[in-house]
C-alpha cells in the first residue's frame, strides 16, 4: 500500500483524509505542483517551488511554506514507496473554514499533502510514437498562469480528445494557440522554436526554461510569440513539454499530419537533450 504525506505525517493511502469543509474541495482554493522523478532523484525541484510560491501569492494565501521542509518529505515518500521513476504530487489548499464566498480575514492551516506516482517517463510510446493533438476553445478563466487545482475545462477537453481518438488538446483563444490541457505547446520551423510568450493566459512550465536552454545550445532561436493553428500544421515539427512528458512530439494536429507524420530529428534530439541535463541537474 502506497504511503502519502498528509499535514506532517505519512500515512498509508486509504488513511489519509481531508475534511469536506476544505477550501479546495468547495472552491477549488488550492494550488499544486508536479516534480518528476528519474533515477529515484527530483528534476528541476526548485523552479517547482518558485512558482508555488508565486501560485500561492497570486492567490494571497497568507504564508508561504518552507521549501526545505517540502523537499525533505518529497525524498522521504520515494524512499518509502521505493519510486525510481515516476512523479510527486503536491497539493496545498487554503485550509478548512466554514463555507462562505469571502475568505477567511485570520491566518487559517493549509491543508498541504503528497503523494507519488510510479510512471515510466523515459521510455515512454507517445515519445516513441508522438502524439495526435485535436485542437478546442479555450474555455478556461484569464488567469491561467497560477496553477490551481481548478482544472475541470482542462480535464474535459482531454476527455474528449481521447474520445475522438486524439491524445490531447490544445487551446486556441482569438485565432492563437494557447498550451495544451497540461502541457506548453511549440512548433519548428526551419531553425526557428516558437513558443507562446508567458502572460495571465498561459501556465509558464518549467520544463520550457529547461528546454529553451537545450534548444538554444542545440544551434535553434528561441521565439516567444502567439502562433495561429495555420501555422502550426505548416510547422516542420511540433512538440509539447510539460514535467511528466518532458519533449514529446506531436505527429497530427485536427486532420493535418506534421512533417512526415513521425518523430522528427529535431524533437528526438531535443528530448535526448533535455534528459540529459535533467538528469544531471536533478536532486
Ligand atoms: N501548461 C499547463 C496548463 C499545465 O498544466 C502544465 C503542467 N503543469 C504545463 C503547461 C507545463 O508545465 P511544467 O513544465 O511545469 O510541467
Amino acid at each position: 500500500m502506497r504511503q502519502v504525506y498528509i499535514n506532517g505525517e505519512f500515512k498509508r493511502e486509504d488513511e489519509a483524509k481531508v475534511s469536506i469543509f476544505d477550501r479546495s474541495l468547495l472552491f477549488a482554493d488550492s494550488v499544486y505542483e508536479v516534480t518528476s522523478v528519474i533515477e529515484g532523484k527530483l528534476i528541476d525541484f526548485n523552479n517547482h517551488m518558485k512558482r508555488l510560491d508565486r501560485s500561492m501569492t497570486e492567490l494571497k494565501f497568507k504564508k508561504l511554506l518552507n521549501h526545505e521542509e517540502i523537499l525533505t518529505f518529497h525524498r522521504k515518500l520515494l524512499e518509502l514507496n521505493n519510486i525510481k521513476e515516476g512523479l510527486v504530487y503536491l497539493q496545498v489548499t487554503r485550509g478548512v473554514a466554514d463555507r462562505s464566498f469571502d475568505m477567511p480575514k485570520e491566518q487559517i492551516q493549509p491543508t498541504v499533502f503528497a503523494f507519488t506516482q510510479e510512471k515510466k517517463l523515459m521510455d515512454s510510446p507517445n515519445a516513441k510514437n508522438g502524439i495526435k493533438i485535436m485542437t478546442l476553445d479555450d474555455l478556461r478563466w484569464k488567469r491561467c498562469d497560477i496553477k490551481t487545482t481548478q482544472l475541470l475545462y482542462p480535464s474535459l477537453a482531454k476527455t474528449e480528445a481521447t474520445e475522438k481518438g486524439f491524445d490531447d488538446a490544445w487551446f486556441i483563444r482569438q485565432g492563437y494557440i494557447m498550451e495544451g490541457s497540461s502541457n506548453n505547446a511549440w512548433i519548428v520551423k526551419g531553425k526557428i522554436i516558437k513558443t507562446r510568450q508567458s502572460d495571465q493566459l498561459i501556465l509558464a512550465g518549467i520544463t520550457r526554461d529547461a528546454v529553451m536552454n537545450c534548444a538554444k545550445e542545440l544551434g535553434y532561436e528561441v521565439v516567444y510569440k502567439n502562433f495561429s493553428l495555420q501555422e502550426a500544421q505548416s510547422a516542420d515539427e511540433a512538440f509539447i513539454t510539460s514535467a511528466t512528458s518532458f519533449v514529446t512530439p506531436v505527429i497530427k494536429i485536427n486532420t493535418s499530419q506534421i512533417g512526415e507524420g513521425k518523430p522528427g530529428k529535431f524533437v528526438t534530439a531535443l528530448r535526448a537533450e533535455y534528459i540529459k541535463q535533467a538528469i544531471k541537474n536533478s536532486i
